[in-house]
This record gives structure tokens, C-alpha cells and sequence, in this order.
């Protein structure tokens, strides 16, 4: 089948992969020059299969509503609240306070995750793709003694689901990050064992690569304006390569996977994707001194910011901002991630130089992502993974790819199903 992915970020990009694996034909149109260079360019790294939950959780909403009132807290919102803000805030309360909807909704996102770190084993076998990829693990700092109480109770979970993790003392810590030298509190960590690291730009760009020489088609810099349909199909796409005239792209099948910019594409079709794009902002630096650098990926409970290595690189992300398309980045957030990274590894690089950047998470207000079929006989959503597009993205787009080819999948879509906003 000749089969059209909307969007060349990490998740269009692993389905465009995971089709051409099965035998398609495939077309990915993306709007930018090349792969990776939206919300995938430049997030935290972090492959976190055992750390994807749903945001919208009572226990949540009870630690952000005082984030909010804090001066440099983690969670910002933009005053006054827009009304798509307004509706998306709304919609996350109604999920978090839904009886038994967290639960359920986070042991499939965790079978996802663990689904997903086969699905990445498999593309990284076949194929030698340099992303500064690695499977180190992934530490939660205790900056109090009711971090580590509450790391316990998860482990419960993370026993149940057979996830592997260790709960470490400040000493074991320090042993297993000899680069932390500095003074933020410590209480000890929960480290995720099989958890991973990797540039999600550099292996965006690399898949595209593979895509490419095995005759997957990429259109560039050409936008896709609309979905072209009756009640029943999606005939074809409206798209408009920089520049030039309008034209109109035919397939057998076609698959959402834009992002944040995924509603504006369904609204024609009646379908209302409720993803709400969730600023965040991080800091990239070449290490100055390796030895004093993270070896993996540590989130810094205090300051809610991860640091993750990449290489000779180290990269430091952190907020969780509702401020629309806003694409300012303010020097102040920036502060409180250069003290994340000077409380804990001080000297590994010269933050002061590093690249700033700043991307959306394409968020559902429950927090699971869309993957399954679309209103239309033809269309197909893998879109909305929100915090974890990375860490998700080759296990979604496998199950997307089994469920176009008409298997059953390996995992139950259920809590992932396009209609469930409107249930
Ligand atoms: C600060 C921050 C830190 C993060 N850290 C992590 C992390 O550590 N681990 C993790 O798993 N995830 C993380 N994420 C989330 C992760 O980056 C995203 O979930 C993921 O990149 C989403 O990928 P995507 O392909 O769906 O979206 P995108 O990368 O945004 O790709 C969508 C693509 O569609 C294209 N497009 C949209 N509309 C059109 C159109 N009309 N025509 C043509 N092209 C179009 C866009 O140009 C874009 O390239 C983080 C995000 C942020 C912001």
C-alpha cells in the first residue's frame, strides 16, 4: 500500500520506519527541512520505559496547585489563561479525579514503555545509527526524606510489572555518579535500571536516513494544508512545498503524526484532538571536564530538572509551562536549570555557553497517547505522547503499523483509543 505519515518528528519518523519494514510504499511530508527539528530536536534524552506515567493524577494535581504560587516553580502558567488552556487544565482535572482512571491508565502506558525498549533493541540491531545512545540507566534523585518514602510505594508497582529498579543510599548514589560533588540534599535515589539516554534529533535524523535509502520518499519544506475527505475516506492531502503552488498528494492510507499541529488537522473531520502544547525548556553543553558530568540521566527532584549525558555533551531540561505557542525563552528559567546543574555537577561544563532551546510537548489532558484508527476508514493517529514521545516512539509506531496491516496487536490499544474524548 502506498501509505502518507504526516510529520517527520521522532514519532512520524519510527512509523515511517516501522511501515517500510512491513513492505509499504510510504511518503512523509514534513514542513521543516529536515527531521527532528520540532518538539524532537533538542527534549531531556531520557528513554524512561520504566518512568511513563499519566499526568493527570489526584496526587499530581495536589503537588502542582503550590508549584504554581512558587516564584521559580516547575509548573508556570501564562495569565491570563487562554481559553484553550482554560479547557485543557479542566479536561487533565476530570481524568485526574475519574475513579480508577490513573491506575489503568498508567500500567498501559508502562507496558507501552517496556514494549518500547524491545521495539528500539530491534532498530538498533539492525541498523548502526550514532545518536549517543545508551542504556544506563536513569536515577530519581530524594531531595527529602518523603521522596524516598514515596520511591518506595512506586517500586511496588515497579515490582508488579517486573520492571527492574534498585533503591540506592546517598553512598550507593555517589558510587554510581562519582561526577555528583555537589551540595543539593540528598536523601538517595530510585535508579531504573534499564532505562536509556539518546539524542532524539541525531537518531530522528539517522532513521530518516535508513528510511531514505530503502526508498522511503521525504517531502521537505512542504506543508501539509488539509485532509481531503468524504464521510467515509481520506483521499489525499493538500500540500504546499515552500514556495510553490498548492498540490494534491493521493495514498491508500494515511497517518497522523504531527504533534502539537495534529488538531488543526482533524477539526475539518469533526474529530477534536484535545493536545495542548506543554512548554519546555532546556540547556546543551559540550562537557568541559567528563568526570564530573552525569553518566546517565538524573532527575533532580528539588529543582524538577534532568540531566542527561549525550556523549561529550550534557543537556539539562526542566518546566512544565502553559503558555500556548510562546516561543520566548526566558532568561530566568534558564537560571533555575544552570543551579539544577551547579548543585549537583559542579565544573562538568561551561552551562553559561550552552545552546539554548525551548519545545512543546504534544500533551492529552489524560497523558496516554493517541495511537489506533482515525473517524475515517483510511486514517490512522499516532500523536499526543506528550512528555514521552521519545521513550515511546518505536513501540507506538510498531502497534500502529500492526494495527494498518489489520493484526492484532501485542498490547491492548484501549487506553490509547483517537475517541476516547469524547466518550
Ligand atoms: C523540554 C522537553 C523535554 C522532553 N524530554 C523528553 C524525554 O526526556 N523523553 C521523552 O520520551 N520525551 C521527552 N519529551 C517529549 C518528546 O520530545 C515529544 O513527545 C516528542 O518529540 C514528540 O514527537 P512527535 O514526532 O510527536 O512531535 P514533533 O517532534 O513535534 O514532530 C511533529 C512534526 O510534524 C510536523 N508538522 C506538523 N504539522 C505539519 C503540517 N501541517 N505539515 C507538515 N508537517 C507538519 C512538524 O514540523 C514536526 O516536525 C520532551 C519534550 C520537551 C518539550
Amino acid at each position: 500500500m502506498h501509505i502518507v505519515v504526516i510529520g517527520a518528528g521522532v514519532v512520524g519518523v519510527t512509523t515511517a520506519w516501522a511501515l517500510h519494514r512491513r513492505g509499504h510504499q510510504v511518503t512523509v511530508i514534513e514542513r521543516h527541512p529536515g527531521a527532528g527539528l520540532e518538539t524532537s530536536k533538542a527534549n531531556a534524552g531520557q528513554r524512561s520505559y520504566g518512568v511513563v506515567y499519566p499526568w493527570a493524577s489526584a496526587a499530581m494535581v495536589k503537588k502542582a496547585l503550590p508549584w504554581l504560587l512558587q516564584r521559580d516553580g516547575p509548573l508556570k502558567l501564562k495569565l491570563p489563561p487562554s481559553l484553550e488552556a482554560l479547557r485543557f487544565m479542566i479536561a487533565t482535572l476530570r481524568f485526574a479525579y475519574a475513579p480508577g482512571v490513573f491506575g489503568l491508565n498508567k500500567r498501559a502506558m508502562l507496558r507501552l514503555g517496556i514494549y518500547s525498549r524491545t521495539c528500539f533493541d530491534d532498530i538498533e540491531r539492525e541498523l548502526a545509527l550514532d545518536f549517543d545512545g545508551d542504556h544506563g540507566g536513569l536515577l530519581h534523585l530524594a531531595s527529602t526524606p518523603a521522596a524516598m518514602a514515596e520511591y518506595r510505594e512506586t517500586a511496588k508497582v515497579l515490582r508488579e510489572l517486573g520492571i527492574a529498579y534498585q533503591l540506592l543510599t546517598p553512598a550507593q548514589v555517589r558510587e554510581s555518579e562519582p561526577g555528583m560533588t555537589g551540595p543539593g540534599p540528598l536523601y538517595g535515589a530510585l535508579k531504573y535500571d534499564t532505562d536509556g539516554t539518546g539524542d532524539c534529533h541525531l537518531f530522528s535524523q539517522g532513521l530518516a536516513a535508513a528510511c531514505e535509502a530503502g526508498g522511503v520518499t521525504f517531502r521537505y519544506n512542504t506543508a501539509v494544508e488539509r485532509l481531503v475527505c468524504d464521510h467515509h475516506r481520506v483521499h489525499g492531502v493538500d500540500i504546499r512545498p515552500d514556495g510553490a503552488g498548492q498540490e494534491r498528494l493521493e495514498a491508500d492510507v494515511f497517518v497522523l503524526s504531527a504533534g502539537c499541529d495534529s488538531p488543526a488537522l482533524t477539526r475539518n473531520l469533526g474529530l477534536r484532538l484535545p493536545i495542548y502544547p506543554v512548554k519546555g525548556y532546556s540547556l546543551t553543553a559540550t562537557l568541559t571536564d567528563a568526570s564530573r558530568a552525569p553518566t546517565s540521566t538524573i532527575h533532580d527532584d528539588h529543582f524538577k530538572v534532568v540531566s542527561t549525558r549525550l556523549g561529550d555533551r550534557m543537556r539539562a531540561t526542566g518546566f512544565v509551562e502553559l503558555a500556548g505557542f510562546d516561543r520566548q525563552i526566558p532568561e530566568r528559567r534558564l537560571e533555575v536549570i544552570r543551579r539544577s546543574v551547579e548543585s549537583r555537577f559542579p565544573g562538568a561544563a561551561d552551562m553559561g555557553a550552552a545552546t539554548a532551546w525551548t519545545g512543546f510537548r504534544p500533551m492529552t489532558p489524560d497523558g496516554p497517547p493517541i495511537i489506533g484508527p482515525g473517524p475515517l476508514d483510511n486514517l490512522y493517529l499516532n500523536t499526543g505522547h506528550g512528555t514521552f514521545g521519545w521513550t515511546l516512539c518505536a513501540a507506538s509506531a510498531d502497534l500502529i503499523a500492526e494495527v494498518i496491516d489489520g493484526r492484532e496487536p501485542v498490547l491492548s490499544l484501549d487506553a490509547f483509543r483517537p475517541g476516547r474524548f469524547s466518550e
